[in-house]
């Protein structure tokens, strides 16, 4: 999401940044181009016209143009500009009063998903949620809750797959409610592939039964412009509290993140970027504005591996480098470590200026298929050989080879990497060195 819209921004900016002295005639030309990037990543096109005649009003402005470094004043400018469009400060979930969340959407935008995402999210916040399955037209909708449900080990609410009448489910829901001790009930609706009169009309009935809390529409960042529209006559039908955009870890173009704030009002809470359960994150529209720019969301990147990794593990892992005691069966454990990380490409992503370096970084270094390869020679390895891998020579690298299926080429690689390391592990200069190469990428 947002890689080639931040590609433009980079290049514009760079070129920006390169003149010694900025004139008007530069900006506006900066920001023509700008505005094409933001309709080509599918902005509105109102949106696009509107913002960019924001920035230009500041970034004209005498003091920016006398300033020592306007280029980047600029980008300030704008960064901060972005970070209004997408909605200025991040907006909390309200759950203190009846603790009622009702979801709606089309089909397929992630609603379900987002229901059990959202329930672990709560869960680990300390509260008790609950989830209740209010499609009664697609029995295998009530099922996939059910099995979110038992994934996340919260209880659900499933109704009866004759049952038609969607505010006796939810009446009788609240009463089941009653018994479960649960804070917080999340409603996962019914969809359809478009609005449709019938759809809106339970809907409505619904939320006029319930009074919900919040009342989030889920939507598909991957649908665009699709998406704002969807999100102004959901609006229109129930008036929606929030937005959580789902898919924002795929290829669409952006512009759904960018325009929805402005076109309805509405703040974008969630943002969903993965399958898995765990992938749903608080909004920030100042850190997204970092994101779009290049400059990384560190905090993000934090919060996504803190929730996915121990870190006792992790802790016992560095003590065990640090001793100089590594073996393959740390080895091992580290390589499960990493594995839990999920999408690195799409961690990394988030470290500053990685962006502009991401493409020269084979996707052969995240396969995960080469990760079970590799687990698969340490599998084969007998536990003498995984102490002291020294004493793997050639008749044994061959053994090893046959046992795990591979090349005896990808075993020699692979102990000639673990000798590597391990002797970094023994030189603290050379530790020192790559950690400060870490911290001072592009
Ligand atoms: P619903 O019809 O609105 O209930 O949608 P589902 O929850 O069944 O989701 C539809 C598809 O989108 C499923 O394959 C989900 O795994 C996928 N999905 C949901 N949220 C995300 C997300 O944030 N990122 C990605 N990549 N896929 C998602």
């Amino acid at each position: 999401m947002f890689s080639s819209l931040s590609d433009s921004l980079d290049k514009t900016f760079r070129n920006l940044r390169g003149v010694g002295k900025i004139s008007e005639k530069n900006i506006t030309d900066a920001l023509r181009e700008i505005r094409v990037a933001l309709l080509e990543a599918d902005v509105e096109y109102l949106v696009a016209k509107e913002f960019i005649a924001h920035v230009k009003e500041k970034a004209v402005g005498a003091e920016v143009l006398k300033s020592i470094k306007p280029g980047e004043q600029i980008v300030k400018i704008f960064h901060d500009e972005l970070a209004e469009l997408l909605g200025g400060d991040q907006v909390p979930l309200q759950l203190d009063g009846s603790g009622r969340i009702l979801l709606c959407g089309l089909n397929g935008a992630g609603k379900t998903t987002t229901a059990g995402k959202l329930a672990m999210r709560l869960k680990r916040e300390g509260k008790k949620p609950l989830l209740i399955a209010c499609d009664l037209y697609r029995p295998a909708a009530i099922d996939q809750l059910a099995t979110v449900g038992k994934q996340v080990d919260v209880p659900v609410y499933t109704p009866d797959a004759s049952e038609t009448d969607v505010v006796k489910v939810a009446r009788e829901a609240l009463t089941w409610a009653e018994t479960q001790n649960g804070d917080v009930l999340i409603f996962d609706t019914a969809g359809r592939q478009e609005i449709d009169e019938r759809l809106v009309e339970e809907l409505k009935r619904l939320h006029a039964f319930l009074d919900p809390q919040e009342t989030l529409l889920v939507a598909d960042a991957a649908t665009g412009q699709g998406a704002v529209s969807v999100a102004k006559h959901f609006d229109e039908a129930v008036g929606i509290t929030g937005i959580i955009l789902t898919k924002l870890d795929g290829d669409a173009r952006g512009g759904a993140a960018l325009s929805m704030r402005s076109v309805t009002g509405k703040p974008i809470k969630y943002a969903g970027e993965g399958e898995k359960l765990d992938q749903l994150f608080e909004f920030h529209p100042d850190r997204m504005a970092d994101r779009i720019l290049g400059m990384g969301d560190v905090v993000g990147m934090v919060e996504q591996v803190a929730g996915r990794i121990d870190e006792k593990d992790a802790m016992k892992s560095m003590e065990r480098m640090a001793s100089g005691k590594f073996d393959f069966y740390d080895f091992l454990d580290q390589m499960k470590m990493i594995s839990k990380l999920g999408d690195m490409k799409g961690l990394m992503g988030l470290i500053p200026g990685f962006n502009k370096i991401k493409k020269q970084i084979p996707d052969a270094a995240f396969d995960p298929k080469r990760m079970k390869r590799t687990e698969a020679i340490v599998l084969s390895m007998t536990p003498d050989e995984r102490r002291r891998p020294e004493i793997i020579k050639p008749s044994r690298r061959k053994r090893i080879a046959a046992g795990s299926g591979v090349t005896i080429i990808e075993v020699n690689r692979l102990l000639k990497q673990f000798g590597d390391m391990r002797k970094m592990m023994k030189s603290p200069k050379k530790m020192q060195k790559m950690m400060g190469q870490m911290g001072g990428m592009p």
